[in-house]
């Protein structure tokens, strides 16, 4: 028999998570503070606790994927988690899993962090490419990692429990500068004549095509030399920057999305870096000493 799933939260990722559990056939207690929507996945077989407590003493594994990291101090607060494996997929900052680690530690549980990178329809959908990164005790992932490979992939983000969430929040993030990158290229050209479903097209193989320099970059960093195989020179970048904003001007578009990182490259080239490509513009970010 497969080992059962503890899971607190039926949201609309934890509903996801528990039908992919309940259709592999693991036995799976799930609770939710809105009582009712634990009723569709009664339906498909799982055990609904009344409270988080019952939920928590019914299995070793207890999974927790809430709003946030203040609902899952709520939603444990009267539980005995002595002896459990907590796995935190709630999505948090990496100093708020560190501390929920110690937490867990204190109450008598091992503590696993994750960040989800996928949505509700990827889960369970292995083509889809959907994936966990996990931080923290690194014995809990290898024990239940047949089990918490069911709904989505995983992968090992380190032994700090705040990796998953930094590494996890390092993609969001650029994902939003690329969403920020298209909201303006769609700005520039909406009134024009192609189409523009024509034109997200040529936009998706451009950004395919020039993602891939994030492994150059990766290199210029780890190599501390941000001159080495530059393809695009800080004083061109620059310069080309400044006809991107001209244009935005003339197309009556304002600017304001890309002028952060178009001040961010005009300041390191005043600073005199001229041999580097924009690689190095992450120096004048990182603050911490
Ligand atoms: P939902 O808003 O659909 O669900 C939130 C859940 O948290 C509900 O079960 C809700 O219970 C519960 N909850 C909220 N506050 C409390 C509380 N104080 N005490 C107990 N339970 C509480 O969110 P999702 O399911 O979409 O997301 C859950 C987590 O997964 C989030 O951290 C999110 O960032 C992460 N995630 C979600 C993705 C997505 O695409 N949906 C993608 C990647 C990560 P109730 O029903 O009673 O309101």
């Amino acid at each position: 028999t497969k080992p059962r799933v503890v899971l607190l939260g039926l949201g609309a990722m934890g509903s996801a998570l528990a039908r992919t559990w309940l259709a592999a056939g693991h036995p799976v207690t799930v609770w939710n503070r809105t009582a009712s929507r634990a009723e569709p996945l009664r339906a498909l077989g799982a055990d609904v606790a009344v409270t988080a407590a019952e939920a928590v003493a019914s299995g070793e594994l207890v999974v927790t994927c809430l709003f946030d990291d203040a609902s899952v101090g709520e939603a444990l607060a009267g539980t005995d988690l002595d002896g459990r494996d907590l796995v935190e997929l709630t999505t948090g900052t990496p100093d708020q899993a560190d501390a929920r680690a110690e937490w867990a530690r204190q109450r008598g549980a091992r503590f696993l962090s994750g960040g989800i990178m996928a949505i509700p329809p990827m889960v369970g959908v292995p083509e889809a490419g959907g994936y966990v990164f996990y931080s923290g005790t690194r014995e809990v992932l290898t024990e239940h990692e047949a089990t918490l490979a069911v709904p989505l992939g995983t992968r090992w983000a380190g032994a700090r429990p705040g990796a998953a969430a930094l590494y996890d929040i390092a993609l969001l993030s650029a994902m939003n500068g690329l969403f920020a990158g298209v909201t303006h290229a769609f700005a520039l050209v909406r009134d024009e004549e192609m189409p523009l479903k024509e034109f997200s097209g040529l936009l998706v193989s451009w950004l395919n095509a020039m993602a891939s320099t994030a492994g150059s970059m990766a290199e210029q960093i780890e190599s501390g030399d941000y001159t080495r195989d530059v393809v695009a020179n800080l004083p061109m970048l620059v310069s080309g920057n400044r006809t991107l904003e001209a244009a935005a001007r003339e197309q009556g578009v304002d600017y304001r999305l890309l002028s952060p990182y178009s001040e961010l490259l005009e300041e390191r080239l005043a600073q005199g870096f001229d041999e580097e490509g924009g690689t190095g513009a992450l120096e004048l970010l990182v603050k911490r000493p």
